[in-house]
């Protein structure tokens, strides 16, 4: 039987939201089953999500965070940590992705995760597009063996793992029952709100393994781009003032 895939998305009202849920909705719904996708959002489930993803034809849950942290600078933490405790408390068996609404991703990186076994990485391609340019985040690959990393930002390079949020994926079971699993941690694992920009990834990962000896190149070799982090830079948009949307576009 194919392996269940439990992709996680945390999500807010703004303009650009419908979009970023339709895309990645669709190419979800092309996904073979069996797939549940954990859309969370803070405080309240908001109903121009629920229109959304009731229309999406897929499995879904639609989870609310609600801890009151409103001054926290999260970009998503809390949610996540919303969807690892529903996974856990339900012992949801499958592979964990955390998918950010915002980011593209192929339909082989769905294929390719569901080959892994413990815990699977692979390169994020960065697009800035005020820059033009491309940069890789995530394993250098040699077979079955990772072997080091790509990063371009010196500010990070104190970090462990250099992984994209949107750069690997996970057994379910660590999180429920990890006896099964040589685990250089115990306890819950959740990610953080004080860790230091970039570094959440890392503080996160280094609770699931051990080294790169335990990580499994995603797929084979990892010379494959599966999906792409988009830094969309649209705040020089030339538009008259009354033609803009504060609003999600699915609002009535
Ligand atoms: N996000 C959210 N609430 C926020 C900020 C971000 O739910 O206040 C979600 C967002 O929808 C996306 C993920 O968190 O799915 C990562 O956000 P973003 O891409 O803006 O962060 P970046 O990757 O640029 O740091």
């Amino acid at each position: 039987a194919r392996k269940q895939l439990i992709v996680i998305t945390p999500t807010y009202n703004r303009p650009l939201q419908a979009f970023y849920l339709n895309r990645l909705g669709q190419v979800l719904r092309l996904v073979p089953p069996p797939l549940v996708w954990i859309v969370v959002e803070m405080n309240v489930a908001s109903t121009e999500t629920a229109d959304i993803l009731r229309g999406m034809g897929i499995m879904y849950r639609h989870l609310v965070c609600a801890n009151n942290l409103t001054n926290i600078k999260d970009r998503g933490v809390h949610q996540r940590n919303r969807a690892l405790e529903h996974i856990e408390h339900h012992k949801l068996d499958g592979l964990v992705y955390f998918a950010d609404d915002d980011n593209v991703y192929s339909l082989q990186l769905f294929e390719s995760i569901r080959e892994i076994s413990r815990f699977g990485t692979w390169p994020v391609a960065m697009l800035a597009q005020s820059k033009n340019k491309a940069t890789l985040e995530g394993p250098v690959c040699n077979g079955s063996q990772v072997i080091g990393w790509h990063t371009n930002e010196k500010s990070k390079r104190l970090r462990r793992f250099h992984v994209d949020m949107s750069g690997y994926a996970f057994n379910s079971t660590i999180l429920w029952d990890p006896k099964r699993w040589e685990k250089p941690t115990s306890g819950l694992i959740r990610q953080l709100d004080t860790i230091k920009e970039g570094f959440q990834e890392t503080t996160f990962i280094q609770q699931l393994v051990e080294d790169e000896s335990q990580m499994e190149p995603t797929p084979l070799g990892c010379s494959k781009i599966m999906n792409w982090h988009l830094h969309l830079e649209a705040l020089e948009l030339g538009y008259p003032k009354g033609w803009l949307l504060q609003k999600n576009l699915d609002a009535e």
